[in-house]
């Protein structure tokens, strides 16, 4: 490990105290400076854990000057943590400018993992969870937004958004409205606080949930959305190519037999497929009894 000052990325709370690791509480106290996206805000958390270290304001706004300014102190040897407001920096939110530039001057960029709001939602959501895309904010007006989600629309991945509770009623009416409203979801609300809920249901239930009930319109947001199901024209379309590449290669039932079982789509139709693209081959190679 090199011996040079570091850069350390610490997660904080969303909302729980206890979620702050030993390993930040013991990183945040050693480091010479902590640049922080609201010093006052991660102030009250330093406070609450008797850490004196001192703190600098790193945000969207200052980050062209406060970059060189830090890179310069991990140079004369003082290493540092960057804070966000809650959660995992860089998540939706600002530090990228700043490892970047740690990683040029040759500085470790050391992450200590913790809380962050959408991996905990993913993971009591009950959503399929071994692929899934991260969106972050969906856009703020209502026409942008709508086209967003159009082209999210197919996405097979369980999707997952950040949103604001000013625009949580309309963002859920037009994810109803565009994924449908029987595309399961979760409402992941204040999470890892007092009043956390974890709601599942169709998209349309969900969205006249939290219209109808203004104390669920109220905290922070993470927005689960099961990814899109495969549909017969994809898996028919899916086999078609596969087929193309597959008979070039391969005896037609063994090219049909494994673009069947890659794509999903039935073996009679592919054979069929198959026998027109080349019909020269249907007298020699027939299709075996069971397809
Ligand atoms: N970096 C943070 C993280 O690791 O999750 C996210 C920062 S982003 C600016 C803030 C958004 O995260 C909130 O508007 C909300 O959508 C989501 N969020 C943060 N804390 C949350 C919580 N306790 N419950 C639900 N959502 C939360």
């Amino acid at each position: 490990m090199s011996n040079r000052a570091a850069l350390y990325i610490v997660a904080t709370p969303i909302g729980n105290l206890e979620d702050l690791t030993p390993r930040a509480q013991r990183v945040l106290a050693e480091v010479a400076l902590i640049a922080a996206e609201d010093t006052r805000h991660s102030g009250k958390l330093l406070q609450h854990f008797h850490i004196t270290t001192p703190l600098t304001a790193l945000h969207e706004h200052n980050e062209r000057e406060q970059v060189p300014l830090l890179i310069e102190r991990l140079r004369n040897g003082e290493s540092l943590a960057l804070l966000s407001d809650a959660g995992t920096p860089l998540v939706s939110d600002p530090g990228y400018h700043l490892v970047r530039a740690a990683h040029e001057a040759g500085h470790p960029v050391v992450p200590l993992p913790g809380a962050c709001a959408a991996v905990t939602a993913l993971s009591a959501a009950g959503l399929p969870t071994d692929r899934f895309a991260f969106e972050g904010f969906p856009p703020a007006k209502s026409a942008a937004r709508r086209r967003y989600y159009e082209s999210l629309r197919a996405e097979p991945r369980t999707l997952v958004f950040y949103e604001s509770p000013h625009r949580i009623v309309e963002s859920l009416a037009d994810m109803a409205d565009v994924f449908g409203a029987d595309r399961e979801a979760v409402v992941a609300r204040e999470l890892t606080k007092q009043f956390e809920t974890i709601r599942p249901g169709p998209l349309g239930g969900l969205a006249e949930w939290v219209r109808s009930d203004g104390q669920q319109q109220k905290g922070e947001f993470v927005l689960i959305v099961h990814g899109a199901e495969a549909t017969g024209a994809d898996s028919a379309a899916e086999g078609a190519r596969i087929l193309r590449v597959l008979l070039d290669e391969l005896p037609l039932t063994q090219a049909v037999s494994l673009a069947a079982r890659l794509s999903g789509e039935a073996r009679n139709r592919l054979y069929d497929l198959a026998l027109s693209l080349q019909p020269g081959r249907s007298g020699t190679d027939k299709m075996p009894p069971g397809l």
